[in-house]
């Protein structure tokens, strides 16, 4: 049933993800299917009445019922150490959505698609190359993710998927410590990194900017200053620093 556009979801399966997130599949009966790169609001009511509400980005995209969310916790955070800590299959969530018609993709585009991700910013950006393997479209689309260490990137397995199946250009950066053998630099996202790991202008791609607010910031300012259309950037922002 559906009051103010809040559905009942019952939480189905929970996965760890990473040490500090972990893959979220809800059941939502009468789910009307999602767009690759949309969100949904998510309402927690405690005993008390008191409410909160958080957006979360959808990993997977579709018609299914089943919907998937991933979410790293924000040390001292209200909502996410919860989702992350607390949470088990046969507990109920409201959820509301989807929502978001910008920050989007769909099959059928001509223009290359530059994916880039900071930290849980890659979970929408997932269901976007999810989508375009799906479509057979995923030699047109470069996914570069910037992540602390090796272990705390978030949908590791579906990433190299995309880039083993789909055809999808992956490229890692590590802005912490990087793997064993690992022969590229390790730092913040620069503007030579971000030269030689995307799509360059003169391709015209449409770019997918996902994170931290800063890490947004930083990397769509980069792209603009490389040459990039500021009308071909799209970004969504996470919160925080
Ligand atoms: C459209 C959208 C999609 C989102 N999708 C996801 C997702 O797929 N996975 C996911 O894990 N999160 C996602 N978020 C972030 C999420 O909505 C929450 O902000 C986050 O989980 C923190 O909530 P909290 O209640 O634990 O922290 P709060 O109690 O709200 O905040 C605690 C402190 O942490 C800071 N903070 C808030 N958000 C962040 C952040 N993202 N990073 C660092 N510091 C932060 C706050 O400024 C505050 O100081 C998304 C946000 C938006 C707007």
């Amino acid at each position: 049933m559906t009051v103010g556009g809040w559905r009942e979801g019952r939480v189905v399966e929970t996965v760890a993800a990473t040490p500090s997130a972990r893959v979220l599949r809800v059941q939502v009966p009468g789910w009307p299917g999602s767009a690759a790169g949309q969100h949904v609001d998510i309402r927690l009511t405690a005993e008390d009445g008191y409410q909160a509400v958080r957006s979360y980005s959808l990993g997977s995209y579709g018609e299914a019922d089943t919907i998937e969310l991933a979410v790293d916790e924000v040390p001292d955070g209200e909502v996410s150490p919860y989702l992350v800590r607390d949470v088990r299959p046969g507990d109920e969530l409201e959820v509301k959505g989807p929502l978001g018609g910008y920050f989007v993709w769909r099959p059928g585009g001509v223009a290359p698609v530059q994916l880039i991700a900071g930290g849980s910013g890659v979970v929408p950006l997932v269901a976007i190359a999810r989508a375009a393997t799906d479509a057979g479209a995923g030699a047109s689309m470069r996914l570069l993710y910037s992540v602390r260490t090796a272990e705390d990137a978030i949908y590791r397995d579906a990433i190299e998927r995309a880039g083993q199946d789909g055809g999808v250009e992956v490229s890692w950066r590590y802005t912490r410590a990087a793997p064993d053998g690992w022969q590229g630099p390790v730092g913040r996202l620069d503007d030579d990194a971000l030269r030689e790991a995307t799509w360059p202008p003169q391709r015209e791609p449409v770019v997918y900017v996902c994170g931290p607010t800063g890490f947004v910031e930083h990397v769509a300012d980069a792209l603009v200053r490389l040459g990039h259309a500021p009308s071909r950037i799209r970004t969504e922002r996470f919160g925080g620093a």
